[in-house]
């Protein structure tokens, strides 16, 4: 692949398409931002080499939060016919029922959910299977030259490519670790009867600071029900291979609640594991291209914000900064560094991974500092139950569901005051 700056490339033999935005990119981020954008009747031209977005472990759950997102971008019926709505989780610390949240969470295999997305794209933007042989990008044109000749011309591209270092790569742009190999995502499904898992959602957090355990999660996934762990390993660690190994034997080793709570569970298919680093983007700002998503950033996770930036970058781009630039000639990078310097876009980048950085010390950081700041926050998780045992001790309960309604009754009973509340429900 080849890239010139500012430069004409030569016609190209075959198709050559004239658009506003070019997106190389299928995945989430350039999916929902072709939609975003057709909706608005711009002419748009997106660019995968899959036309079946591929199979692969990523992303299974997300927030309110960011079902707002999907929603102020129309998009609120078509994700909401591809996920599985949960609104009754569990959350357990130091072995025991510590929180019981009322909130919407959805639950979603990735693949289905780019697919169904992609089903959504209208006649006008039809993702065009190929791959990038040549990209030149300019103050005012950029174009794309495929593997096939075809070329696509356009105001603006749009970098949308996830990991993959391609097409970041051919127009300059270097991927900085922040984080190398911070953490290792596990998904499995398991195999329990619906009255051994009655519940929406658990999720476990883990005991011991040796363990390197962020949290276990369980939630349903259709008919599937599936577990995602998140640890702070690397992927090579003998420990990963002992798990993959025997993934059952480990679970109830480290977390024995589990069996209390799903009785004779089974891990029913393999462990599959995803190590992430954390990265940010060095020399982006430049003429008529913008790097978006994971193309732009990675953060853990764990933490589940993944999604929440990809979302934040249409936002921005497709309501806000993309139709203020179309408005006026050219496309230098002054235009475009109004979008990396979008106070909401920085604040959704920074959240993510401010927190991300958090989450691996306190799990993992045996220094007096990071000891002292566990100590804190255990001791005040550990008043929070004592307090509700106490107040609900004359109490006439029946049953431990009917305790587990109390556990939820009041979220205002936290003790804690502004400063770690969000530690405490937090890792
Ligand atoms: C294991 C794991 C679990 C996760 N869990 C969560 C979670 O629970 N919650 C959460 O919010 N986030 C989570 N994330 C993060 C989230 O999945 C990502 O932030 C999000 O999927 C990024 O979407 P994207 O569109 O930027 O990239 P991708 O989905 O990777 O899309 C990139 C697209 O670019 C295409 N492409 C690649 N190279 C080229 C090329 N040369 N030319 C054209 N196209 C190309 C690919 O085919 C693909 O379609 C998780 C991530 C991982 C790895």
């Amino acid at each position: 692949m080849s890239t010139e700056q500012g430069r004409e490339t030569p016609a190209a033999p075959t198709g050559r398409a004239e658009v506003d935005v070019a997106i190389v990119g299928a995945g989430l981020a350039g999916t929902v931002l072709a939609l975003s954008l057709a909706k608005a009747g711009r002419k748009v031209a997106l660019v995968d080499p899959h036309r079946i977005h591929h199979d692969e472990f990523r992303a299974e759950k997300t927030r309110a939060e960011q079902m707002g997102l999907f929603e102020k971008l129309g998009l609120g019926p078509v994700f909401r016919s591809l996920a599985t709505p949960m609104t009754d989780l569990h959350v357990f610390r130091f072995g025991q029922l510590f929180e019981r949240k009322q909130t919407w969470e959805y639950a979603f295999s990735y693949t289905p959910l780019v697919n169904g997305l992609r089903a959504a794209l209208p006649p006008h933007v039809p993702l065009t299977v190929g791959k990038v042989a040549e990209v030149s990008t300019g103050p005012d044109r950029q174009r794309l030259v495929l593997t096939d000749g075809s070329a696509i011309d356009a105001r603006l591209l749009v970098v949308a490519t996830g990991y993959s270092e391609a097409v970041r790569r051919a127009i300059g742009v270097e991927r900085i670790e922040e984080s190398k190999a911070h953490s290792l995502s596990m998904g499995f499904d398991l195999a329990i009867t619906s009255q051994d898992f009655g519940l929406q959602s658990l999720t476990f957090y883990g005991r011991r600071i040796a363990d390197r355990i962020a949290f276990l999660t369980l939630f349903r996934i259709g008919e599937r029900l599936r577990a995602n762990m998140f640890v702070y390993r690397t992927v090579a660690d003998p420990w990963v291979r002992t798990f993959r190994e025997n993934p059952q034997k480990m679970l109830l080793e480290l977390m024995p609640e589990i069996a209390e709570r799903c009785g004779g569970f089974a891990v029913a298919s393999e462990v599959e594991v995803r190590q992430v680093s954390l990265t940010t983007t060095r020399g982006h700002r430049r003429d008529g291209v913008v790097f978006i998503g994971d193309a732009f950033a990675t953060t853990c996770p764990a933490q589940g914000d993944g999604i929440h930036r990809v979302l934040t970058d249409v936002d921005c781009l497709s309501s806000t900064h993309i139709p203020a630039w179309l408005e006026t000639p050219g496309m230098a990078a002054e235009k475009i560094c109004a979008f990396y310097d979008d106070p909401i876009k920085i604040a959704a980048d920074e959240r993510a991974m401010r927190a991300s950085i958090y989450a691996r010390r306190i799990t993992t950081e045996t220094g007096l500092e990071w000891r002292l700041r566990r100590l804190r926050n255990n001791t005040a998780r550990h008043l929070m139950i004592f307090a509700r045992r106490f107040r609900d001790a004359g109490k006439p309960v029946t049953s431990r569901l009917a305790q587990e309604e109390l556990l939820s009754s009041e979220p205002a009973e936290r003790p804690a005051g502004n400063i770690i509340a969000s530690e405490l429900t937090n890792p």
